[in-house]
């Protein structure tokens, strides 16, 4: 791994230096080779002490070379409320790692170099009444998600690796300490540009600052002039608009989406207490802390704009209001038309060439079609993976769609099954067409139930699962026979888990 310090060379100001504190009995709890093959990290070089030297500097315990050492410092608003000051209380970032150059690649995965940060390496000057740790189920959820995620070709910040340690910690009851190594084109979000905004710290200046560094580093193409901001913040509610789409689509709630969490790059960013969807509902609320349901899953297209909204208010000071709504104005087009090309694929419904007013009755019917179908989901209670993972075996010629069969209401789907063939019409090939929609329509999700399964084997000694899950999640299209059972809905105990946020 190979270092270099933008971040902590050209934003003086933007951060506190830190250093880890050390950790007791670090050892590797799971590793990504997915992830690693990014820059290029290898484990298992020993050194004179016989330990892994790359535990020993993610650990905190030794040195990394070519590492700063430093915490971000932002604001953002948390459920609605603005919390002035915020910053990572738990997180240190080593620097950002230089791109092994033939990395894996996963859509919008490209990155030229990757901050590396230890999530619960120890406090900082902003953990307030934290301390700095993160608890081992936390973690190893982080973990699971962004590769998962990933493997869905959703965008996300990656994670290399948890370390496990003996270290106690205290949250409702006294658990062990782990750390995330997690990997971000960028650790920037909507909550720095609040805090410049809004602090009083540098004012303007800073925010330009902030502003140009951005754009320099992520958006080349783009210029440091009024033109380029105006551009640059189209794009970032574009990526936004894009990402929660994505969500969307694959049935995935974040559960705490305050603009601290919200990357600017619009990457999945900050897991905490997210869920997947098993059984399909509009206002599944995953989060213990948000029984408002702020956070539901439904609610996420227009809790992005609202964030979107906060963002464009801390960018007054540089940017017009009229070209700020200008670009806000554009979400909602670019979040439908990125959920109907991800439904569409799902679905397998084609669009032909069309002029534009076609396209736009298109569009309305697609969805009104989309909707049915989601309606249908939740008024029988269906899985929301396994229902779209049956239509790679739906021969949509057929009056018997197997889609159907835990149906109880019969003529609601019988109904909307005849719109769909329709629709559908003719295929040329229907092996293809299945085939296709085994390609976009996952077979094995991180499951809640199964995370906390891997974990509780964890917290038993046994990280078996736990690698096993993990393998399996890189995977996610491909049917594994063996491991089929990770398909099943969750048991009882298992169904609508709601996570607390006590991390
Ligand atoms: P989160 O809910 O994880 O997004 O965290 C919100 C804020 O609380 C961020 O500023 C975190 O750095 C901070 N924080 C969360 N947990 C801890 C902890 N255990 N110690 C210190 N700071 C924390
Ligand atoms: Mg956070």
């Amino acid at each position: 791994m190979q270092f270099k310090q933008d971040y902590f060379e050209q934003l003086e100001g933007f951060y506190s230096q830190v250093y880890p504190l050390p950790i007791s009995q670090p050892h590797w709890l799971a590793w990504s080779d997915d992830a690693a093959k990014l820059i290029g990290a290898q484990r298992g070089q020993l050194n004179a002490q016989g330990d892994d030297e790359l535990l020993m500097q993610l650990s905190g315990n030794h040195p990394m070379p070519g590492a700063s050492y430093y915490a971000q410092v932002y604001s953002g608003h948390q459920f609605g409320g603005y919390s002035p000051r915020l910053g990572d209380g738990r997180s240190i970032i080593l620097g950002e790692a230089l791109a092994n150059p033939q990395p894996t690649s996963v859509p919008h995965g490209h990155a030229t170099a990757w901050d590396v940060a230890l999530k619960g390496a120890g406090p900082t000057p902003y953990s307030r009444s934290g301390d700095g740790r993160a608890v081992m189920r936390s973690a190893v959820r982080e973990f699971l998600a962004s590769e998962a995620l990933a493997a869905l070709s959703i965008p996300t910040t990656r994670a290399l690796a948890v370390i496990g340690s003996d270290l106690p910690v205290w949250r409702e009851s006294q658990e062990t300490a782990a750390i995330t190594v997690r990997l971000a084109k960028s650790h920037i979000r909507f909550g720095h540009f609040e805090y410049f905004c809004h602090s009083g710290q540098g004012g303007k200046d800073k925010l330009i600052q902030l502003l140009n560094f951005t754009i320099k580093q992520h958006y080349p193409h783009l210029s440091q002039d009024y033109q380029g901001y105006k551009a640059w913040f189209t794009q970032v509610v574009k990526d936004t608009a894009m990402l929660i789409a994505h969500w969307q689509a694959a049935g995935f709630a974040h559960g705490v989406l305050n603009t601290d969490n919200m990357s600017i790059l619009g990457d999945s960013f900050d897991f905490g207490p997210f869920a997947f969807l098993d059984t399909f509902k509009e206002d599944f609320i995953c989060n213990h802390s948000d029984p408002q349901g702020r956070y539901a899953f439904g609610q996420q297209p227009g809790i992005g704009l609202w964030n979107l909204q906060r963002l464009a208010q801390a960018l007054t000071p540089v940017i017009e209001s009229d070209d700020l709504v200008a670009a806000l104005n554009t979400y909602q087009a670019e979040l439908v038309q990125q959920y109907l090309l991800l439904m569409r694929a799902k679905m397998g419904l084609s669009v032909s060439e069309q002029t534009a007013v076609q396209a736009q009755e298109q569009d309305k019917t697609d969805l009104d079609l989309i909707g049915r179908f989601c309606h249908v989901l939740q008024h029988n209670l269906l899985d929301y993976t396994n229902s779209f993972r049956a239509f790679g075996q739906l021969d949509v010629t057929s009056g018997h769609a197997n889609i159907s069969d835990e149906i109880i209401d019969r003529p609601q789907f019988d109904d909307w099954y005849k719109s769909y063939q329709q629709r559908v019409g003719k295929l040329d090939d229907i092996d293809q067409w299945q085939a296709q929609r085994n390609s976009v329509n996952p077979k094995y999700i991180l499951r809640n139930y199964l995370a906390q399964e891997a974990i509780v084997a964890v917290e038993e000694g046994d990280k078996s699962k736990l690698l096993e899950l993990h393998t399996l999640l890189t995977q996610p299209y491909a049917e594994q026979p063996e491991l089929d059972h990770y398909a099943n809905r969750p048991p009882q105990w298992g169904q609508g888990l709601i996570m607390s946020c006590s991390s």
